[in-house]
């Protein structure tokens, strides 16, 4: 396993870290829960092949994700870095931080969390529930007691509210230590802030590196752009998220035993590209993409939309089917969206705010209408 300097956390962490939102599960009495003996063994496995970060969050896996890794960790709890979540949602009055940080530690069933992330924030809930409620003082009170040890956050906004998240932070007094990020090869809009939040000490992390583990189709695409052999699109998509130096860890949500095999094998073996090749790899994949015909840059800008419609989310799960030819994983991404309460087209209250501020000058309503009516 490679391993990294995690920001400046202190932190030595692996490349790869174990996403635990895709745990096997069995169904007792119509109930879904986690099959824990197949979980235990993938969780040891990964340990022993070198991870040592491991991402939970307290809705996963139908709220007992956060269970089954504490009790497959259990034996080697100290050597590794737990990371958990705050729906920022949850937080109504004083104390409601600590109440679902001690469930959380309850369920993880350890004294201590090594990253607590600020869940999924955008710049509407960091301004409007973590500074109006003094969240960040929470989470650093928390962290005074030892219950957790590094503040952190999760992310779904425009790129630059990364940098005015940690630029707030740290003028409060609490700044932010690590953050996790969508990053992958077709999805490269928070690069520029990877790099700004390595600048400013925080450890990075990236969510979907291969695009949730199902970028498997074999292809030749490296071959032809490099002259070189071919690679399985899984690993290229791998090894490009690695390749980058802004980017310590790289999180894979693994769903058996096998593909942990696969994914500890990658981050154990050379793990990046020459910066010329990485280079030339993402310039050729953008190229590629801008031919599309729906072009989308995923900058985010059209977002929030009042009625929470995640437009560049749905544009990206497009262009997996029409530029990459991954439809299935594409439907996938799209079931996904659907199940989790992600809001569609008929939400919509055409409002336009979207459009006004897409620089791509994307007609978004009525893309929407014909992305959605492929997938549906
Ligand atoms: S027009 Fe529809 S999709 Fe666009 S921001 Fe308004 S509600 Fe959201
Ligand atoms: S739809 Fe437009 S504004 Fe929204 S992410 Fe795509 S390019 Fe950016």
């Amino acid at each position: 396993m490679n391993y990294r300097k995690f920001g400046n956390t202190g932190e030595e962490i692996s490349a790869l870290g174990f996403g635990c939102m895709r745990f096997p599960e069995l169904e007792v009495d119509g109930k879904k829960i986690v099959d824990l003996d197949k979980t235990d063994e993938m969780l040891a496995k990964a340990y022993e092949q070198g991870v040592n970060y491991f991402d939970t969050a307290p809705y996963y896996c139908n709220s007992n994700s956060e269970a089954a890794l504490g009790h497959g960790v259990k034996a080697f709890r100290e050597k590794v870095l737990l990371s958990s979540k705050f729906p920022t949602e949850v937080a109504k009055k004083p104390g409601d931080f600590r109440r679902q940080l001690e469930t959380t530690l309850k369920r993880l069933d350890t004294e201590y969390l090594d990253f607590y992330h600020f869940w999924g924030i955008n710049k509407g809930s960091f301004d409007n529930i973590m500074m109006k409620q003094d969240l960040l003082k929470d989470a650093q009170l928390a962290k005074e007691e030892g219950l957790i040890r590094h503040i952190s956050f999760s992310f779904h906004d425009a790129p630059e509210v990364i940098k005015y998240i940690i630029d707030t932070s740290e003028s409060y007094g609490v700044p932010m230590e690590s953050m996790l990020v969508q990053y992958n090869l077709l999805d490269r809009s928070n690069e520029e802030m990877l790099t700004y939040a390595q600048s400013k000490g925080l450890g990075t992390v990236a969510m979907g590196p291969v695009g949730g583990g199902r970028l498997a189709a074999p292809t030749e695409l490296y071959a032809k752009l490099t002259g070189e052999k071919s690679v399985p699109t899984y690993e290229l998509a791998f090894k490009f998220v690695l390749g980058n130096p802004d980017l310590n860890c790289a999180l894979s949500g693994m769903e058996n035993l096998d593909m942990v095999m696969k994914n500890t094998a990658l981050a154990a073996g050379s793990t990046s590209f020459s910066e010329e090749e990485w280079k030339k790899l993402g310039d050729a994949m953008e190229q590629i993409k801008k031919f599309s015909e729906l072009y989308c840059t995923g900058c985010k800008y059209c977002q929030p939309c009042p009625v929470g419609i995640e437009i560049p989310r749905i544009f990206n799960m497009f262009t997996y089917h029409n530029v990459y030819g991954l439809t299935d994983h594409a439907k996938h991404m799209f079931k996904d969206y659907v199940e989790k309460g992600g809001k569609l087209r008929e939400a919509c209250v055409n409002c336009g705010m979207c459009e006004n501020k897409c620089p791509q000058h994307l007609k978004i309503r009525e893309e929407l209408d014909k992305v959605e009516a492929i997938f549906r």
